[in-house]
């Protein structure tokens, strides 16, 4: 069985206690995982705190930051198929996105590398002749990271990437389910040569070590991406330390296609938009809103694609669709489209879960025409599509925003003036026009309403892990009066 250690001061540790980590793919024990629990976070975050005042880091220049930065780029570049199988393994997303997701992660820290000297302060025109007022920026302080399973070293890059170029220290919490990617790549970072206490990486259960690191007074700034739920327990525990918070959180993002677009090729982006990860995506186009005079026909082409998807072992290069990740994410998704088609919605196709073993579910598409289905507001995070259908585009909009999430939505149309009067009447993080789940180190990603707050990527995210401070100095050779005396 492998085993992993934890990463918090430069060491790699045991971990309070132990757990164990389960193959999606068989249902069986793989590895021996460190479980951190208050003490281990309390160390890591007091590790983060001595690396960011009084360590080497906060000497190095912002250039060698992002020198450093770069070696982790190449490392991660380099390691990135020994990653990427690791993941595959941990959680069950098949190689072929794991191994192009992770060799795009090397970008992201490329990305940031590159930001390191170029976050600047500024120099105030003060509204007083004999004063020099400057911004300068700093580190914002220790940061506190907490991902879900999936995507765990894209997930975190976009956290740790702009944190190390602004200066920041962290410690990252691994998820608990298939946390075997980012206990590896501390490794890199080791390698990389961060002084002891910039990174610290640890994993452990949600309620004791997830909620210890968010409470704890040395943390400034809570990055988080998981569920709504999870996100209202970290903020309520970072008013202790009333730190900042950025939340990437879930969504039900709708697909909307009207009957001018080109289907075979909304079909394939509707696909991928749910059906890859296994659905286990934040993005996931998981509402499909289609008009009413195509919808037969753009069902009929998904529901081929859907048949044709190649179910199987996520360790073979051939597969398309691999196991969800733990057998809680299979009783969800099985338990809700059994519970939508109580409530009328009706099976174009899959629904229901394999004999054998595995946490599989078929990629499933529900017709929730004219039903109240729970699958059309409730998230799935798994492989199921639900279907509505409209036929003015203000009733597609009004669809389209029907939802308390707000984080990616599509518009498939030929037509350029629907399709700005769209980009701009979503309400949503991202819109994607023609096209679905582009992403990119330049861009902005995030949500609005329940899919959270703050936006990763792109350099405004570098500037969350700063905060100003405001130099006066005054340039008078003048002896201040005595206040007291007077004039
Ligand atoms: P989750 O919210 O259950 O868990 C996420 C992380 O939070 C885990 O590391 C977990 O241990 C930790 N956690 C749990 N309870 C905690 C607590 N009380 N305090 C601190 N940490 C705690 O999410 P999940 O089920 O693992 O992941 C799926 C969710 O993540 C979905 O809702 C999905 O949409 C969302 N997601 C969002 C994005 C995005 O970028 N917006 C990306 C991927 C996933």
């Amino acid at each position: 069985m492998q085993r992993f250690q934890s990463y918090i001061n430069g060491e790699f540790l045991d971990g309070e206690a132990r757990f164990q980590s389960i193959d999606p793919a068989t249902g069986d024990v793989w590895a021996d995982m460190p479980e951190a629990r208050e003490a281990d976070v309390d160390n890591a975050v007091n590790a983060a705190e001595r690396a960011l005042y009084e360590g080497p880091w906060a000497r190095l220049t912002a250039t060698q930051r992002g020198k450093l930065l770069y070696k982790l780029a190449d490392l991660v570049a380099a390691n990135a198929q020994k990653l990427a199988e690791l993941e595959t393994r941990d959680t069950g997303k098949i190689i072929r996105e794991t191994s192009a997701q992770i060799a795009y992660v090397a970008d992201y820290y490329r990305y940031y590398a590159g930001i390191a000297d170029k976050i600047e302060g500024s120099y105030l025109p003060i509204d007083k002749p004999d004063m020099d007022v400057w911004l300068r920026r700093e580190p914002i302080g220790v940061a506190a990271m907490v991902v879900p399973w999936n995507s765990q070293l894209f997930l975190s890059a976009v956290k740790i990437g702009p944190a190390l170029a602004a200066g920041c220290t962290m410690v990252i919490k691994a998820s608990e389910d298939g946390p075997a990617p980012l206990l590896e790549f501390a490794r890199l970072v080791h390698e990389a040569g961060f002084p002891a206490g910039v990174v610290n990486i640890l994993t452990g259960f949600g309620p004791s070590c997830g909620a210890a690191l968010a409470r704890h007074p040395k943390v400034a700034h809570i990055a988080f991406t998981g569920g709504p739920e999870t996100a209202r327990h970290i903020v309520r525990n970072s008013a202790e330390n009333l730190a900042s918070t950025s939340l990437e959180l879930g969504g039900k993002s709708p697909f909307i296609v009207f009957a001018d677009a080109d289907l075979e090729s909304a079909a394939n982006a509707q696909v991928a938009g749910i059906f890859a990860a296994t659905g286990q995506s934040c993005v996931a186009g998981s509402r499909l809103i289609v008009e009413r005079s195509v919808k037969d026909t753009f069902l009929s082409i998904l529901k081929h694609k859907a048949e044709a998807i190649r179910i199987g072992a996520p360790l073979d290069m051939a597969t398309e669709v691999g196991p969800l990740a733990t057998k809680r994410q299979q009783d969800h998704v099985a338990a809700l489209v059994e519970k939508s088609v109580g409530s009328g919605a009706r099976l174009v196709v899959g629904g229901h879960r394999p004999d054998g073993n595995g946490y599989y579910f078929p990629p499933t598409i529900l017709d929730c025409d004219g039903v109240a289905s729970p699958s059309l507001t409730e998230e799935f995070f798994g492989p199921v599509l639900s279907v509505v259908s409209f036929e003015t585009e203000a009733e597609a909009l009004k669809l389209a925003n029907d939802t308390r999430y707000g984080l990616a939505s599509g518009v498939f149309t030929q037509n350029l003036t629907r399709a700005h009067r769209l980009m701009k009447g979503i309400r949503a993080g991202v819109v994607w026009v023609n096209t679905y789940r582009a992403v990119s180190p330049i861009a902005p990603f995030g949500g609005f309403g329940l899919s959270g707050h703050g936006r990763e990527g792109g350099i405004a995210a570098a500037l969350d892990y700063t905060r100003t401070k405001t130099i006066w100095l005054r340039t008078s050779d003048d002896p201040i009066p005595d206040p007291f005396v007077m004039r």
